[in-house]
């Protein structure tokens, strides 16, 4: 049997490894370890990247969120709108700056937050609006955008499963104040550890981010605010400039294997990811809705095939955050029911893809049989 990885990240550091070691070498050359050239270069290219003039490495994508609220004046007193259905850091580095999340169901169809709901959400206290891009693929910015400028909103991009996709020509991070990136090692541009970036194109905005990000100080001896600890290191940043360079190629294979699944896939009772086949998704994660989810999974588990589940609670039920007023988000808990995500990565081969093709196909196959 046959037994395909959910994700095998030694693939491309196999493929990677002379040009890592060359990174490294020069790196202990250097002697620099922290926020020098190479945390500078990264910020350069990947801002560059993204469309916008500004880009400050952080310690993760957790902190990216979090120290662009601080550093956009979020706090105490605050409400701020975030999808129902994502990762609990998008909620959690609301809370940790002081202010509220405030649950918002997602669109059925995409499972990204529902502009609809926002506005069902809106109070004289909401500043703030938090579009995640999940999975890779752009929330609705243009609806977005046109709700938070006329009830005066400032949107900061949850962009730590979106490097590199785009909605009419204009990339993730580059539709609000800010842009948010995690480099978490599974995400579509991955470190050896944790690091994050915010992109801007707000000069000052930046300018507060690198203070916020260095304890808060002006310059070496004078401390102008309170902020953290959260750099962004030398070898990541050296280490991500390198992996930089492939993230169009990586995108690129990521969507032929979406393409691959959604041919492979089409005629079973599945609800698979809706896409136009452009750039609004990169699919950091191929994610189908299955009503007998776990009867697939193990199935598929069987068959050698890992899956996972991105989520299986919905955040306004999580424990630190259902206490609160939170209204039902009836999309998002449907979806943290029936979501499953199938092995996609660059690294992934057609046999292996095609082996999780049958594996499926055999379970409804089965599952009509007895029926
Ligand atoms: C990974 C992730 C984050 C947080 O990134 P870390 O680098 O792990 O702190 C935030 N939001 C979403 C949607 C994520 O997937």
């Amino acid at each position: 049997m046959r037994r395909v990885p959910f994700l095998d990240l030694t693939r491309q550091d196999r493929e990677l490894e002379e040009e890592l070691r060359g990174d490294l070498e020069d790196f202990l050359r250097r002697g620099r370890h922290v926020l020098g050239e190479e945390v500078l270069a990264f910020e350069e290219e990947f801002s560059r990247y993204c469309g916008m003039a500004h880009g400050v490495g952080v310690a993760s994508g957790t902190d990216a969120l979090l120290l662009s609220l601080r550093a956009l004046g979020a706090g105490a007193g605050d409400e701020v709108i975030v999808p129902a259905l994502t990762a609990p850091p998008t909620a959690v580095a609301v809370s940790l700056c002081g202010a509220r999340p405030v649950f918002a169901d997602v669109d059925p169809g995409t499972l990204t937050i529902d502009p609809a709901s926002v506005e069902e959400r809106l109070t004289p206290r909401t500043r703030f609006l938090i579009p995640v891009h999940l999975y890779g693929r752009m929330a609705d910015m243009p609806g977005l955008r046109e709700l938070a400028s006329r009830r005066g909103l400032v949107v900061v991009e949850d962009c730590a499963q979106a490097h590199g996709a785009s909605l009419e020509g204009r990339m993730a991070g580059s539709w609000g104040a800010a842009g948010c990136f995690s480099f978490y090692p599974t995400k579509n541009l991955g470190a050896y550890g944790d690091g994050g970036l915010v992109v801007t194109g707000d000069p000052s905005l930046a300018r507060r981010l690198r203070m916020l990000r260095d304890y808060g100080r002006r310059d070496r001896d004078t401390l102008q605010e309170v902020g953290l600890n959260s750099r962004l290191d030398e070898l990541q940043a050296a280490f991500l400039r390198t992996k930089l360079r492939r993230l169009e190629e990586w995108n690129r294979r990521r969507r032929e294997l979406a393409r691959r699944y959604l041919e492979g896939l089409r005629d079973l009772p599945l609800g698979l990811p809706p896409w136009t086949g452009g750039d609004e998704h990169c699919f950091h994660l191929f994610v189908v809705l299955c009503r007998e989810r776990e009867g697939l999974r193990e199935h598929l588990a069987r068959a050698g095939v890992e899956t996972a589940v991105h989520y299986p609670l919905p955040l306004h039920l999580q424990p630190p955050f259902r206490e609160g007023s939170s209204r039902p988000c009836p999309a998002a808990e449907r979806a943290a029911r029936e979501v499953l995500s199938l092995p996609l990565y660059p690294y992934l081969t057609d046999d292996e893809q095609d082996a999780v093709i049958a594996a499926v196909r055999s379970f409804y196959q089965a599952h009509r049989g007895r029926s």
